[in-house]
């Protein structure tokens, strides 16, 4: 579509439709930075609810909060939020094996190689310890361990309450001027002549007129999908599962600072501690298992008392075609969803939100909504095979479950390292070399060889180079108190 059929009007009342993690999200960040400009309502239904899902976050959310002027204290009390150092991959590479995928770096990088290397060459030498010993977040969530430092910054994100973030993101976002009306969407109007959406028909009769619509509808995708008409690139060639359970349980011990994912033999389960309490769930595939075995598998795997049965979640992993069409935006689970095995969704949604703000339209530019679409289908596939790449590393093949996933492709990135030690990295994907190093070698693929970079240290330097990272590690941890005797001095719940 061309300019010239898009509507010329200043965009100045915007709608967001659905009022879960990603409406209040972007309502909260538009209000907070644009509340001044713009006229902003939220639409939402308590009858409808929202997914209930989505507790664990990696490191870009406190830049997020940083943005909008939230305390870190103030959110954490008010989600009972935990520290989140990493992902406790169980069971991934083989039953009974373990490896945390951690948000820290290994060691010290030369700037011709990654630390892999010069650790390859001391465990070829006979001078390197395990290869999760050089990392401080990694040892500190192994040591169930986290402090602020005044001479390190470590490198965290949070595990929280979904139900009190949108609480708290709302509180915030209608200080700052956001209008939120409760009620169902009924209808979507859109204009004849340029497509674009004019209003959104409530049951209860009332109009909601907009210039611009955020649809974060979850996966009814009320706006993009069904008054668009924006269709929807199915992934499931290369992730399997649709089907999730989830369900909350009583604490039967102190947080640890890492979500555990623990693999089964058609999906995995995630364990996401919080000050108060646990979410758990399955995430499985209805190919491989009946929803009757997935509950019985959840069911007796859980720990604490049941305080909010399991609740059945489908979903389809994929995208769709364009995120940004016409006058509308989807963001969440209207707009992509891929498992939340590396705890993506969150991070996706304040992507499109601080693209959205950067690029936010005086009037709709064709090139602007391309040039938006372009930019998240890049950042979304790259996501997309850092999740494959758990799958596709397995040594698993104890069902037909893992044998299915072991045939799944994403050879080139793989071999690359097998074979050299190399990440196959492009600039400003969201996973660093350090994290795809740390999950392929939690997976077992060791490099080959090393960079002859590795080669030029005396054998006495590099016994002297991995001992000193080691000892490092070791000593910053060591300052580091326990987790949750550190949360409840830091940020006590209310
Ligand atoms: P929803 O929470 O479904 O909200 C939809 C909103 O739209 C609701 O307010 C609803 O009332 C409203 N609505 C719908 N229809 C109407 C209508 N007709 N009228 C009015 N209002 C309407 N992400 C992570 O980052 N980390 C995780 O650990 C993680 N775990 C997940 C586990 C599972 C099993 C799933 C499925 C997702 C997970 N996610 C995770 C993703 C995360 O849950 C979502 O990204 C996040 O909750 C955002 O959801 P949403 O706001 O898009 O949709």
């Amino acid at each position: 579509m061309d300019d010239a059929r898009l509507p010329s009007t200043p965009i100045r009342r915007v709608v967001i439709a659905g009022g879960g993690t990603a409406g209040w999200m972007a309502a909260a960040a538009l209000a907070r930075t644009l509340g001044r400009v713009l006229d902003i309502t939220l639409v939402e239904s308590e009858q409808i609810g929202t997914v209930g899902v989505g507790e664990a976050t990696i490191p870009p959310l406190r830049t997020f909060h940083r943005l909008l002027g939230i305390g870190e204290q103030d959110y954490l009390a008010a989600t009972q939020g935990t520290i989140k150092l990493g992902i406790s991959f169980e069971n991934w590479r083989a039953q009974g094996h373990r490896y945390i995928h951690s948000f820290g770096s290994s060691g010290r990088d030369h700037w011709s190689a990654g630390f892999q290397h010069f650790w390859l060459r001391g465990r070829q030498e006979g001078l390197a310890g395990d290869y999760a010993d050089y990392c401080i977040e990694l040892q500190a969530a192994h040591q169930d361990r986290f402090s602020h430092l005044p001479d390190y910054h470590v490198n965290y994100a949070y595990h929280m309450d979904a139900a009190l973030y949108a609480r708290f993101l709302r509180a915030l976002a209608q200080r700052h001027g956001c209008r939120r009306v409760e009620g169902k969407i009924a209808e979507v109007e859109t204009d004849p002549g340029s497509g674009c959406i004019g209003a959104l028909k409530l049951e209860s009769g009332d109009v909601l007129e907009g210039d611009f619509f955020i649809d974060c509808t979850g996966f009814r995708a009320l706006l993009i999908g069904q008054a668009l008409g924006v269709g929807f690139s199915d992934w499931s060639q290369w992730l399997l599962n649709d089907r999730a359970l989830a369900a909350q349980t009583t604490a039967v011990r102190d947080a640890v600072p890492y979500t555990r994912a623990i693999a089964g033999t058609a999906g995995w389960q995630w364990r996401i501690p919080l000050q108060h309490r646990v979410g758990n769930g399955i995430v499985y595939s209805s190919r491989f298992m009946d929803d009757d075995q997935a509950r019985e598998a959840f069911l007796s795997s859980l720990e604490g008392e049941v305080i909010r049965a399991p609740w059945p979640v489908r979903f389809r992993p994929g995208q769709r075609q364009r995120c940004w069409e016409k006058n509308c935006v989807a963001l969440g689970l209207a707009g992509s969803f891929i498992e939340p095995l590396e705890s993506t969704t969150i991070h996706l949604i304040q992507r499109g939100i601080v693209r959205l703000l950067q690029s936010f339209p005086g009037v709709l530019s064709q090139a602007a909504i391309d040039d938006y679409n372009a930019q998240l289908d890049a950042e979304l596939q790259h996501v997309r095979d850092f999740v494959v790449l758990h799958y596709h590393a397995t040594e698993r093949r104890d069902s037909p479950y893992w044998e299915e996933v072991a045939s799944m492709r994403l050879q080139h990135r793989i071999d690359l390292f097998r074979e050299t030690g190399l990440v196959f990295h492009q600039p400003g994907e969201l996973f660093a070399e350090n994290s795809w190093v740390q999950v392929m070698m939690g997976q077992g693929i060791v490099p080959a060889r090393h960079h002859p970079a590795a080669a030029v240290l005396g054998r006495g330097d590099l016994q002297r180079f991995l001992g000193d990272a080691r000892r490092q590690v070791l000593e910053t941890v060591a300052r580091m108190p326990a987790h949750m005797d550190y949360l409840r001095r830091y940020a006590p719940a209310p």
